[in-house]
């Protein structure tokens, strides 16, 4: 049986992470933790550890479409996990992500007033006012809350929509931050070479390579 690690369990982070924004949304800015994190191990180490190890929500759709059976397990259509679709999909959720910045910034500026409501699917005004208290940090902390609190909530929803179609991780076919990282551990690994030869990984992310040599550059769609 497999031994169970402390990550193993990081499914319960994803579940507190939107329950917290249920009642105060400023809790959203613990999301960048998700949000950088397998940034730094892709561009650092050169590997997925995050994807294959950490990832929370990964681990909640393995979780709910796995073991507890809420998912089709068919095989996604092809055109979902082609590498246009990927790259399409990551380039839409980059710019979603700059229009949040930019709205953040529109209101520190004054040049915009606080919205206390959440955006679903980029298209759903919600009203989330009863999670924040006005005056409690700068409004454009609150905006930023809100507006990632959106995009979080609107990748798990669709996260969770793909997982019930088709198979528990489908998701991670397409996921922004998933095409991103693998997109640097192919550049740092080129051929299957470290892509700036004779440098020294940082000993954790050594450490790391060599505990997860295979899974770590397997493609987190392929790995599920
Ligand atoms: S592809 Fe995205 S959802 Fe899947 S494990 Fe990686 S970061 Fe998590």
């Amino acid at each position: 049986m497999k031994t169970k690690h402390w990550y193993d369990f990081l499914w319960l982070w994803s579940i507190l992470f939107f329950g917290l924004g249920f009642f105060n949304i400023l809790f959203a800015w613990l999301g960048m933790i998700d949000f950088f994190l397998p940034l730094v191990f892709a561009l650092v180490g050169g590997n997925k550890f995050f994807c294959n190890n950490l990832c929370g929500r990964g681990q909640l759709f393995s979780l709910l479409g796995g073991r507890l059976k809420c998912s089709r397990g068919k095989s996604a259509p092809r055109w979902l996990v082609s590498r246009w679709f990927r790259y399409g999909f990551l380039v839409f959720f980059l710019a979603m992500f700059a229009n949040m910045l930019f709205q953040t910034w529109l209101v520190a500026a004054g040049a915009a007033s606080l919205r206390e409501a959440i955006k679903l699917f980029w298209t759903f005004r919600v009203p989330w006012g009863w999670t924040y208290t006005a005056g409690t940090v700068p409004d454009w902390v609150a905006q930023f809350s809100f507006g990632f609190y959106s995009l979080m909530l609107t990748s798990l929803l669709i996260g969770l929509i793909v997982m019930l179609l088709y198979r528990p991780r489908t998701w991670c076919a397409f996921c922004p931050m998933g095409t991103m990282t693998q997109g640097i551990c192919r550049l740092r690994r080129r051929g299957g070479k470290e892509a700036w030869p004779g440098q020294t990984p940082w000993v954790p992310f050594a450490f790391v390579e060599k505990k997860f040599p295979a899974r770590a550059i397997i493609p987190t769609y392929r790995a599920y």
